[in-house]
């Protein structure tokens, strides 16, 4: 049986260390979230990081505006972010409404308070290996790899999964980490075999339990990003699943990850350190200056 690793607890240390830090610092570090529309799932995570902000001690403004928020009146509010001293950090909650240039929304956020990761700048910094703000989810993936494996050098990671979100991100920092690395992705050929020759497997695909027992090397290390909703046995009501069938893998894997509670929880702790990375990087600029 497989090591499982609990996320959550891993999450709240991560949180703990950056309330330590920040209670240290000269200033308050501050984080602003835009939701555009009333999507209910993107309520609650806004809601949910708006609530972690401030127990970690850093300021939380948030802004809601309506589903038919224009382009123009979206990218000023951007704009004043950009511009506004108290704002360290600043995540637009996607997706979208259709008829907003996302692309466009997201190259108009500064790349210093890019918390998320997201602007060509910071994807194209994270690409040459040197210091931005690397994306939520990746981050909480390695951070979890780092504690349980130490060295990964000379180990073989394959990452299904290539979006600039998670796939790409994840495939960059593991490089870092000196893995052998191999991206697959919906037209990759023979993918049980190459998930085989995994030491690490990261699936972060959005397929439900794609990624069967016997598609993973004995004793390797599976990070599940997936999340995915599906009917639940009991008439009406769903669960979630990640793009691995954990109970197979379970069985397979030295170390795995469960959905929910593995990456899931790290993904807001992570956005939080990306904040207090922000906000200290611009503070000692402001110094210099
Ligand atoms: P995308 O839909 O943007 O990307 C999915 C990737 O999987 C694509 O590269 C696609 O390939 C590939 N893919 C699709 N089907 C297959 C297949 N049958 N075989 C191999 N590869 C396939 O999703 P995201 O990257 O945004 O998210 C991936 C998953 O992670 C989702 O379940 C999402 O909910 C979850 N997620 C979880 C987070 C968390 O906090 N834990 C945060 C963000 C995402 P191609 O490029 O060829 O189309």
């Amino acid at each position: 049986m497989a090591d499982i690793i609990d996320g959550k607890i891993f999450a709240e240390s991560l949180r703990a260390g950056i309330a330590a830090e920040v209670a240290t610092l000269a200033f308050t570090p501050g984080l602003a979230v835009v939701l555009v529309g009333d999507d209910p799932a993107s309520k609650v995570y806004v809601a949910n990081k708006a609530r972690q902000t401030v127990e970690v001690g850093m300021r939380s403004f948030e802004h809601r505006l309506p589903a038919e928020t224009t382009q123009a009146d979206l990218l000023a509010l951007v704009q004043a972010l950009n511009a506004d001293a108290a704002v360290h950090g600043i995540l637009v909650q996607l997706p979208l409404p259709k008829h907003l240039n996302t692309e466009a929304i997201i190259a108009a956020i500064s790349p210093a308070k890019d918390v998320d990761g997201l602007t060509v700048t910071n994807a194209g910094l994270l690409a040459n290996g040197l210091p931005g703000l690397v994306p939520c989810t990746p981050l909480g993936c390695i951070l979890l790899l780092q504690d349980r494996l130490g060295d990964m050098t000379g180990l073989n990671a394959v990452v299904v999964g290539r979006s600039n979100l998670v796939g790409k991100p994840i495939a960059q920092l593991l490089l870092q980490q000196n893995c052998t690395v191999t991206i697959a992705h919906s037209k990759t050929r023979n993918l049980d075999q190459i998930c085989k020759t995994a030491d690490i497997l990261i699936a972060a695909v959005g397929r439900s339990e794609l990624i069967k027992g016997n598609w993973i090397k004995p004793g390797a290390t599976v990070i599940d990003v997936g999340i995915n909703r599906v009917p639940a046995a009991e008439p009406g009501k769903t669960k979630l699943v990640g793009d691995v069938a954990f109970s197979e893998a379970v069985q397979v894997a030295g170390i795995i990850t469960p959905v929910p509670g593995g990456v899931g929880p790290m993904t807001i702790a992570c956005l939080l350190r990306n904040a207090l990375t922000a906000a200290k990087r611009i503070e000692t600029t402001l110094e210099k200056e």
